[in-house]
């Protein structure tokens, strides 16, 4: 899945994603990204986030919703993907003793981002209006 979090001159903000879905995946099978609230989900008088990794474990979670009440709550968007997927990979994990993948970014309406992971390496970019778009590895939460 490609997510991206965008926000505009005007403040309005929006979120999209573009997904093959799963490797092998069932004929019929929705994934997480077309499902608002899953895979995506944009606020614009708080902020937006994204989710990749395996749609049935983020859905579990609504976790792009999560991080945008978190944002809302006061949460800097770093805080607020790091406290949802650790919930998550914790409630998942819990549950049935183990997670899937888990990969989220989110930015909020005064553009501060945020990305966080609970597998060991996600690639994600940032780009400014007028700048080179700078490319980041990012390590899981753990
Ligand atoms: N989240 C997508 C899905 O479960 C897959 C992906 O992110 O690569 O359909």
């Amino acid at each position: 899945t490609v997510g991206v979090v965008a926000l505009d001159q005007h403040g309005k903000m929006v979120v999209g994603t573009s997904t093959s879905g799963l490797f092998m995946k069932k004929k019929g099978r929705v994934g997480d990204s077309p499902i608002s609230g899953s895979g995506f989900y944009a606020d614009s008088t708080v902020g937006g986030a994204s989710a990749t990794g395996l749609g049935e474990d983020l859905m579990k979670g609504c976790i792009s919703y999560e991080i945008v009440r978190l944002m809302k709550e006061g949460h800097h968007p770093q805080a607020a993907c790091e406290i949802a997927v650790s919930n998550l990979d914790a409630e998942l994990k819990k549950r049935r003793g183990k997670a899937g993948d888990l990969s989220v970014v989110a930015m909020n309406n005064k553009g501060e981002y945020g990305v966080a992971t609970n597998i060991e390496g996600f690639s994600f970019a940032v780009c400014r209006e007028g700048e080179t778009p700078a490319v980041y590895l990012v390590k899981n939460v753990d």
